[in-house]
């Protein structure tokens, strides 16, 4: 289960200060020293571990002064707060364009999911009464636009394709034009995935991006990889400014890292999780949701 270990400890942690009608300062740092630990054993960022135990220090401290009857359940209060902040404060919506279509531009590693993701995504604004186009921009893979095509007439979602021998900056655009004359109100336009940051696919994304001049622009990251999806969302968020992080495979047993440390190294934040490898619409990300689990 995800988080599962980290939990644990926390439990542990805070288990040990509830029962306390007083806190003196050496429990308090016996506690901050148990919390970064087990931070960094989730492979949560090492500079993003040492800034939150700094902030709820300095809070914790407070509350052995102010003589609270429960200042065990106080401290858990303060760390509740401060992952939630850590993880972006609130949910964030879906962009929306004045003047439709709203065009989403999908990122990501190849095996992240990022196909998998762009059918949830389109059957997430279904849902919503929306109706999207999938454009087909994949044309590298072997089966990329086949696997495109057979989740959109698994979701019932129309799905634009121009092949393998045209340029996906071109499909691009042909697929936009498409979307306004069918008046679909969402495009969603699927893109190459790469084996690790790569130059000239990069390059191609940023000439689809100058193209399509998308109101969303998300990347696509498992969590599984802790930290190593942390780095690549500051790269990708470097050269394409990215708007969302979608965090996949948040069905597995990942260990943390990545959810609580993307919004602090890149300040993206993370807008949607997925959960499974069925195509079911894809879920908003809620900070204060995923605090309260990882608190167990
Ligand atoms: P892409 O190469 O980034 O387009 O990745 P795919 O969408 O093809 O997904 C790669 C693999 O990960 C497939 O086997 C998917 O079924 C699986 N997958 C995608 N999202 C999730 C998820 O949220 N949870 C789990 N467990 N598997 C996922």
């Amino acid at each position: 289960m995800a988080f599962e270990s980290l939990t644990n400890r926390l439990q542990n942690v805070f288990g040990k200060l509830r029962g306390k009608g007083k806190l003196s300062e050496d429990d308090v740092n016996e506690a901050m020293r148990e919390v970064r630990l087990a931070l960094l054993e989730a492979d949560v960022n090492f500079k993003v571990v040492k800034d939150f135990v700094a902030k709820v220090k300095e809070q914790a401290v407070g509350v052995e002064v102010q003589k609270s009857f429960t200042p065990g359940m106080v401290v858990v209060d303060i760390v509740h707060k401060e992952l939630i902040e850590l993880m972006g404060g609130s949910a964030t919506k879906i962009a929306k364009a004045s003047k439709p279509p709203t065009v989403i531009l999908m990122a990501g590693l190849q095996g992240a999911g990022k196909t998998t993701t762009t059918a949830k995504l389109a059957m997430m604004l279904m849902k919503g009464n929306h109706k999207p186009l999938l454009i087909a921009g994949d044309i590298y893979r072997p089966a990329a636009i086949k696997q495109l095509q057979v989740l959109g007439e698994q979701i019932k979602a129309p799905v634009f394709t121009l092949g393998n021998d045209v340029s996906p900056v071109e499909i691009a655009r042909q697929g936009l034009q498409f979307a306004k004359a069918n008046s679909h109100d969402y495009v969603i336009v699927d893109t190459a995935g790469r084996l690790q940051i790569d130059e000239a696919l990069m390059e191609e994304l940023k000439q689809i991006h100058e193209v399509v001049q998308p109101d969303e622009v998300l990347l696509v990251v498992d969590a599984m990889t802790g930290q190593e999806a942390v780095n690549v969302a500051k790269s990708f968020h470097e050269q394409l400014e990215l708007t969302g992080v979608v965090l996949t495979k948040m069905d597995g047993d990942t260990r943390g890292g990545a959810a609580l440390s993307v919004k602090a190294v890149t300040g993206c934040p993370i807008k949607f999780v997925s959960m499974g490898e069925k195509i079911e619409p894809l879920e908003s990300f809620h900070p204060e949701r995923m605090a309260s689990r990882i608190l167990g």
